[in-house]
Order: C-alpha cells, then structure tokens, then sequence
C-alpha cells in the first residue's frame, strides 16, 4: 500500500490553512467550558514541542506528517467499488425473478450486458440504439429497481471524477468536524439538539493518546463557521475512529455514515501493529487523564460502546463493554453555537431579558420561542387563564382574580361584579332568581325578609342593568 507524497499530502490542506484552523480552535476552546488546567493541556498538544511523548506516540509510530496526517491514495476499480457491486447483485435478482423486464429493454434497444457494464453505473448513463439514456432515470422511469434500493446504492456510490484517499490523523481540527457540516450527521454534531450534549468532548479528543480518526475524503475541502471563526475541513464520505489497544493492535471502529470501503485494506502502520477486527474487549494501550469540566466532571469523550476504566490519579483506559456509555449527560439541546454558558448545560437557560439563570421548571417561553423568567415574561406579557391566549402587556389589558390573570374579554365571561355588596365573584355564584346580585347578598336578603315580614324581598332586579366591571361587547367562542 502506497503512501502520497510528503508535498502533495501538504497541499491537500495548505500549511497556512492549518495554521489559521489551530488558532481558531484556541479561540473557540473556551467554549466547551473546561477547566483552565484541561484548556492549556489541549493547547501543549498543537505544538510538537510541548507535547508529551505520549501523545505524540501515533504521530511517530504511524509516520505522521507534520499536519498529523497520513494519506493513501484509493484506486476504485471495478472489484473495489460497493456501490457497483450492490448494483450488480440487484439487477440480476431483479432480471432473474422477472423476465418480462427483457422486453422493456428490447423496446428501448438496450443490451443487457450494458445494464451491468460498470463504465453505464459509473457515468449513469445507457446506450439506447443511437441515444443516451440516465440510467437511473430509466430504471426509476419503468419501475425496473424501487426509488428506496437506488437511494441506498447511490449512498454507497462515491465520487469518480476525484482523487480519493483514506486518511489517518491526530489532527484536532479532522477530529471536530466527524460530524459536523457533513453529508451524514450523528450525536457528535455540533449543531445535534440530543439533550446529551455528547459532542462538548470534541474539543478535548486530542488528549487520548490512543486514538486517531481514519477517513474516506477527495481534495476537496469545506468550510464552516463556529462560533464566529471560519475552519476550513475535509470532507468525509465515511469516517471511523482508530484506537491503539494493548498488545500492539489497532482497530478501526464506528464507520459513518457507512462503511464503502474497509479502510484496512489502504492504510499502512507501523508493522509492529496488527489490525484487528472490532471485538467484544478492546483495552486501550495508555492510561490517559481525559480533562474536566468547569463543574469538575469528566470530559465525555467515551461513548459509541467504549466505557472508561478509572483508575488510580483520575487516569482512565477504555475498554468496550458492548453497550452505550457516557460519562456525562447533559441537559441541554440547543446545539453548540446557542451555548452561552456551562450553566446551559445543565439545564438552565438564560432569560432573554435580565439574562439570569433559569431552571427547566421555571422556564416561561413566548410564541416566538423566547426564553424569560417568571419576573421577567409576567412584565412583558400575561397570558390569559381562560383562553389560552398570550398578550402583550403594552397593548393590552388583564383582570386578576386569585393570582390568575385574564383578559377582559374572558374575565366579563365568567365574573361579575354583585350590584349590592360589589364584591366581584364567578357568574355561576350569581343569584338564579335575582340575577346580578351574588348569592351570599341573596340569601341575607331572603333572611332579612324572613324575619320581617312587612318587607317584600321579591324586587327583581331587571338583569340587564347587571354591573359590567368595564363596558366591552362579549365575545362569545
Ligand atoms: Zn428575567
Ligand atoms: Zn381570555
Ligand atoms: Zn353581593
């Protein structure tokens, strides 16, 4: 397996380009919210010379460039190519089990043989009698293969046109962007909303000395904005991690979004390493510190399967337990760029207005999906206790009845106001035979009746005179 060329390798990505990633990702350090002491070890580990040894092991041991990366090149021929042999495998399947198809394709003048020709597959397109037909197109158009199994075939299909290499690095900048900005996505997103918060490890990955990310990528790079800071990055068909276990092996596990191509079979390692298959037990070859959190918590940077083994002076090794791990879990599922600070992540959010912390209880949110306090949102809005309607303050007013807030329009609807004690009470407290008195005033007035004889209680009040507590024209719902 052949390496690329020192100078071309460091043309994939330019040596200024790197240079402007390494400070950004100092810029936007602070932002994970680890302590100081984890922040200056992750800075030791951009430059060669403050380095601990160990983690410069892979760097040495796998003849890294001075980027921290190692590329070869990949040669897709046919034998090597997944999608195509996907493809392959389909058609025959389909062909075999309806032979009725041979007759659509007669009617186009297309040769089978030309239906499984990798030179068709690979240009998607089809000689049919003297005209050029999309292959897929065709195959879609006459429900020859379903729009589901071409989906999965084209994520499979890799670019044909571009130089391709697979990649192993230790550089900080590959390893941020596993998820990020990509045409697949997962839990290490810096923009994924999983309450986890599982990618506030990525900025420390660079401290476990056992680990490297292996890639899939052309020489095609993308950019992306975090935190104000532009990086520019490699765009990954697939990636997966490398990890050094004990007894010099190297495995390669986690392929994302797929795996189109073992990546084993291009990379070269130091020979004193044996790849090996992923297994139930991988133990890493160092113990390792893996930083802290402001709040004092371990980094997250174990999941996918790979527990932690404490051990003595809070140094960890990772082992695969064969189920999902974390160190941390987070609350908090607003994305990287939305944290404000470490408080976010355990579930407070920060008022829009007086920007305190708020818990998840007490968290009141208007309907363009603001975050207030409880002072702060009963300043600016009220919402209404009947009909389930938020106001502005400024436009609009509100009636309390037993701390409860209601519009006018509601409070008239289901309260009034008595016209001999002037209490104000619920209407279903009124009088039925004298409407607009309350019925405590109704009752003393059929007591003071009883008892004295001469007084005629029956004076009915006419209910339209009932005491509106402000004049508005009902609306009834
Ligand atoms: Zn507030
Ligand atoms: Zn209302
Ligand atoms: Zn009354």
């Amino acid at each position: 397996m052949s390496r690329v060329k020192l100078e071309e390798e460091l043309n994939l990505m330019l040596p200024e380009t790197n240079e402007q990633n390494l400070l950004n990702f100092k810029s936007i350090l602070p932002h994970f919210y680890y302590t100081k002491i984890t922040n200056n070890r992750i800075i030791r580990t951009l430059n060669p010379e403050t380095r601990y040894k160990q983690d410069s092991y892979i760097d040495s041991e796998f003849e890294l460039n001075e980027q921290r990366r190692a590329f070869f090149p990949v040669d897709l021929g046919v034998n090597m190519d997944i999608a195509f042999k996907l493809y392959q495998k389909e058609i025959y399947y389909i062909f075999e089990n309806n032979r009725e198809l041979y007759s659509i394709l007669d009617e186009h003048k297309i040769r089978f043989r030309s239906l499984v020709d990798y030179s068709s597959f690979s240009t998607n397109s089809l000689t049919a009698g003297k005209q050029e037909v999309k292959l897929f197109k065709f195959l879609m158009k006459y429900n020859i293969m379903p729009k589901r199994n071409i989906d999965i075939i084209n994520n499979f299909k890799l670019g044909n046109k571009e130089d391709m290499y697979v990649c192993i690095s230790r550089n900080p900048i590959d390893m941020l962007f596993c998820a990020t900005n990509q045409s697949f996505t997962s839990c290490e997103d810096l923009s994924s909303n999983w309450q986890s918060a599982y990618y506030m490890g990525l900025g420390a990955l660079t401290l476990d000395p056992n680990r490297c990310i292996v890639f899939l990528t052309t020489d095609r790079l993308k950019k992306y904005t975090i935190k104000g800071h532009e990086f520019k990055h490699f765009r990954y068909i697939s990636r997966s991690w490398g990890l050094l276990g004990i007894y010099n092996t190297f495995t390669i596990v986690r392929y994302y979004p797929t795996r189109s191509i073992k990546f084993g079979d291009y990379i070269s390692i130091s020979k004193k390493y044996k790849i090996i298959k992923q297994s139930r037990f991988i133990k890493s070859k160092f113990l390792f510190n893996p930083g802290f959190y402001e709040g004092g918590k371990y980094i997250s940077i174990y999941n996918d399967n790979i527990a932690p083994e404490i051990g003595k002076r809070k140094r960890i090794r990772y082992f695969n337990h064969g189920e999902s791990y974390s160190l941390t879990d987070w609350n908090w599922s607003g994305g990287f760029e939305k944290l404000q600070k470490y408080n976010n992540l355990l579930g407070y959010r920060s008022c829009s207005i007086c920007n305190n912390d708020i818990s998840s209880d007490d968290t009141w949110k208007d309907c363009s999906g603001n975050f207030y306090c409880q002072v702060c949102y009963n300043k600016k809005y009220f919402y209404c206790g009947n009909c389930d309607t938020e106001y502005l303050n400024s436009e609009h007013k509100f009636k309390l009845y037993a701390e409860t807030r209601y519009c006018i329009g509601c409070y008239n609807r289901i309260f009034f106001k008595c016209g001999k004690c002037n209490n104000e009470t619920r209407r279903t407290y009124m009088s039925i035979e004298n409407p607009g008195i309350c019925k405590d005033c109704d009752t003393k007035t059929k007591t003071v009746s009883d008892n004295s004889p001469k007084f005629h209680w029956n004076v009915r009040q006419n209910p339209l005179t009932i005491n509106y507590i402000e004049e508005v024209s009902p609306t009834w719902d």
